[in-house]
């Protein structure tokens, strides 16, 4: 039986980013992959031209029907949408869910949609990342996090985790020359960097990024590799696809 991860997040019409690309980087990793969706989006990578939220009984049918069946190693979230979602995602993991918990705190897509209002970025704090194994936040979303701009990326990591409690991969810091530099601060504050090359731009291939280095930390988590060598496989594994 290989191990199981659950994805809690959008769909993505166009397979980019969201479900669809979580569950087809756990494939490549070797994990089965399971999926609970919050919210259905008809997108490409150019726009997003309309959300439709799933119901909150469909949501709460979807994680018991997992978790009743299938030993859960990890959970990753994405897009969550509102208040409501994420309150029902905290509950059900905080009674269901034993395992290990990657939040990926998407708030805004490449293209410009709110992917999580306000409401929502509060029961996040609140509700979610208590439980939460990792939080992978780009510097925005650090900033969301936080409250105020990310000046020193390496401080901002371990405010990050002094106020959430859990381990913080914070993405997009630079590095010399055209290298991006992602840190990861455990719960000691200890940060390790993870550089890598700046990968050209490209609409298409840009898009989803976040998900799929969040769903392939999840992959390796579950495969019982320690966060850094999982963070580490997690951007190599990027830096191939
Ligand atoms: N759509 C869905 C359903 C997502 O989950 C995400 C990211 O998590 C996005 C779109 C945003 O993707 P990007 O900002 O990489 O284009």
């Amino acid at each position: 039986m290989r191990q199981v991860c659950l994805t809690i997040g959008g769909s993505d019409s166009c397979g980019g980013a969201g479900i669809q690309a979580d569950l087809s980087v756990f494939e490549a990793l070797g994990v089965h992959g399971c999926s609970a969706t919050t919210a259905l989006t008809a997108q490409n990578p150019k726009f997003i031209s309309r959300i439709e939220p799933v119901s909150l009984a469909q949501l709460d049918a979807e994680i018991h029907a997992v978790f009743d069946y299938y030993d859960v190693a990890v959970v990753k979230t994405g897009m969550l949408l509102d208040a409501e979602h994420v309150a029902v995602v905290s509950a059900l993991l905080h009674q269901l869910h034993k395992g290990m918990l990657v939040v990926d705190p998407v708030m805004i897509s490449s293209s410009g949609r709110a992917l999580l209002d306000q409401g929502g970025v509060d029961a996040l704090n609140h509700a979610l990342l208590p439980l939460a194994t990792l939080v992978t936040p780009n510097l925005d979303e650090a900033a969301v996090l936080l409250g105020g701009a990310v000046v020193d990326p390496g401080e901002a990591a371990k405010r990050l985790v002094d106020q959430l409690g859990c381990a913080v991969l914070l993405k997009g810091g630079h590095g010399e020359r055209d290298e991006l530099l992602d840190l990861l601060c455990g719960l000691d504050g200890e940060i390790t960097p993870f550089s890598h090359a700046r990968q050209p731009w490209s609409e298409s291939q840009s898009h989803g990024t976040g998900c799929r280095l969040a769903s392939a930390i999840a992959a390796k988590l579950s495969l019982e590799e320690s966060l850094t060598v999982a963070v580490a496989q997690g951007v190599a594994f990027l830096q191939g696809s």
